[in-house]
């Protein structure tokens, strides 16, 4: 079916991710239940049914299906949806009485407290697999272990940080993840309850969580930016005997360094970075003109992997001969493809080169300090924002330019096709993601001179910054 988002791609990359066991339901409601026999693949079960086993049949036997009040077989599961009003008989306390709690008092309080969608809007709903693109989901629910659910909360709150909060009525979970996100807009967790695992065949460790499309989006992204930094599903394990510094991600390492890169000695660290052909050359050529100095990092990622260095030993015993060139020079790109495949053998590479490059980056600023009063010093960093390196520096600028033109300069500068230029930066992190990232965003696609003015601004600003540092 055409629907607003094309969602087989991303529900795909959601899966992969997360691993997940059961498909994430496309959970819709209906005004009209004609509607019901618009959806491709629609199955009504013609007996009465349940709204967790309507969920069962979609996430497990990926079945699309939809009911009307009459298929519901429980008043409480089609108030919950907003599709009847509850009887007197449940609201006063009686049906909750008869099992789950001691009186009716108590039955009272809990009835009152699971929250419904209300009634007279809608007549039917639907669900089916979202990645089937069946139609514009209200919401979507997610099935997962408390570990990919964890992985799912961290994506959340990547950008935008809120606190999670977490509902559980007790029996009759539907209300705390579908009615709570329809009421709330907000991801919706809580633990499926004795009904969803005995009708809805939940299994003993999975929780669910319902979300409206945007945040599955925002939790896509939260996903692959986490990713890019070494956390995934599986959560690796790290040895309970181990020393665990040497575990933790290098930038949990690298946190005591802030200090001894920041120095205190008036000098001002820059971190500037962009995309491939952006302009960070050109941008560090202005800065230098006017009198900064210039850290170039990837050269020095070179410098500590020449033949024969600490970090090249590690790299050849580690990955083999097989990385290596004729000339006994690491084989940059045979590396970048293995470690591309993998991200623990990424982990393990960084934990060879990391060290290094940190060592010789502050053996120059160190150099570049005692050399000259207060220096500026502008790091050209390519994958600053992909590394997570913006934490160690004053302050960060982004060399920015639209991808249309960035396509344009990257064919013109090493003459290479259009298709060729669209697959490099189809690799690369968009330069419009890395903008939130930083406290300077240059543009740079106007003419050099509208580029220069910029640079003065920034120039300025950071004399003033550098002023305060060394007042205080
Ligand atoms: P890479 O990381 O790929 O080495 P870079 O980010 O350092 O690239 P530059 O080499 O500075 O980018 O610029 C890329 C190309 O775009 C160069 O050919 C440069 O001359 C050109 N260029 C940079 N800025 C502008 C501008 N404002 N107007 C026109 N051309 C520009």
């Amino acid at each position: 079916m055409k629907t607003e988002i094309n969602w087989e791609d991303k529900v795909r990359r959601v899966e992969r991710l997360l691993r997940l066991k059961s498909f994430p339901v496309a959970f819709r409601l209906l005004e009209n239940p004609h509607d019901l026999d618009n959806i491709p693949f629609m199955r009504r079960l013609g007996k009465p049914l349940t709204i967790c086993q309507m969920i069962n049949l979609v996430r497990n036997f990926d079945w699309t299906v939809g009911a009307e009040r009459k298929d519901i077989l429980f008043d409480q599961c089609s108030s919950i949806v907003g599709l009847s009003e509850l009887p007197d008989i449940y609201k006063d306390g009686t049906f909750r009485s008869i099992v789950w709690v001691k009186n009716r008092k108590d039955a009272r309080k809990y009835q009152e407290s699971i929250p419904t969608i209300p009634t007279g809007r809608y007549r039917a709903l639907a669900m089916a697999p979202l990645v089937y693109n069946p139609f514009d989901p209200d919401m979507i629910l997610i099935y997962a272990n408390p570990a990919q659910m964890i992985l799912t909360i961290n994506a959340l709150q990547f950008e935008d940080y809120q606190v999670m909060e977490f509902y559980c009525v007790g029996e009759s979970s539907c209300s705390d993840a579908i009615a709570r996100c329809y009421l709330t807009g907000k991801p919706s967790l809580t633990i499926p309850c004795y009904g969803e695992r005995r009708y809805g065949h939940a299994q003993d460790d999975e929780l669910v969580m319902a979300l409206r499309p945007k945040d599955f989006l925002k939790a896509l992204k939260g996903l692959e930016d986490l990713y890019r930094r070494g956390v995934r599903y599986p959560i690796s394990y790290a040895g309970a005997e181990m020393d665990l510094t040497s575990t933790f991600p290098p930038a949990y390492w690298s946190l005591h360094r802030v200090d001894e890169i920041r120095g205190d000695d008036g000098r001002v660290v820059v971190g500037l970075t962009g995309g491939i052909a952006s302009g960070k050359t050109t941008v560090c050529d202005m800065f230098q003109n006017l009198g900064a100095h210039k850290v170039d990092f990837d050269l020095l990622a070179r410098r500590v992997v020449e033949p024969g260095k600490p970090a090249w030993k590690d790299i050849v015993s580690y990955f083999g001969r097989q990385v290596l060139q004729e000339d006994e020079s690491i084989d940059r790109k045979k590396l970048s493809d293995i470690v591309f495949r993998d991200i623990e053998k990424r982990k393990k590479l960084e934990s060879f080169t990391h060290p290094r490059i940190h060592e010789e980056f502050l053996k120059e600023l160190r150099e570049i300090a005692s050399n000259n009063k207060n220096p500026i010093i502008i790091v050209d960093i390519p994958l600053l924002i992909e590394l997570n390196m913006q934490y160690l520096f004053h302050k960060n600028i982004l060399v920015y330019i639209p991808s249309e033109v960035q396509i344009k300069r990257l064919m013109e500068r090493d003459k290479i096709d259009e298709e060729h230029a669209k697959r490099i930066l189809k690799a690369q992190l968009p330069l419009d993601d890395k903008t939130g990232y930083v406290d300077y965003v240059i543009k740079n696609d106007g003419s050099l001179e509208d580029t220069r003015k910029q640079v003065d601004t920034i120039w300025d600003e950071l004399l003033s910054f550098q002023r305060k540092l060394t007042d205080l």
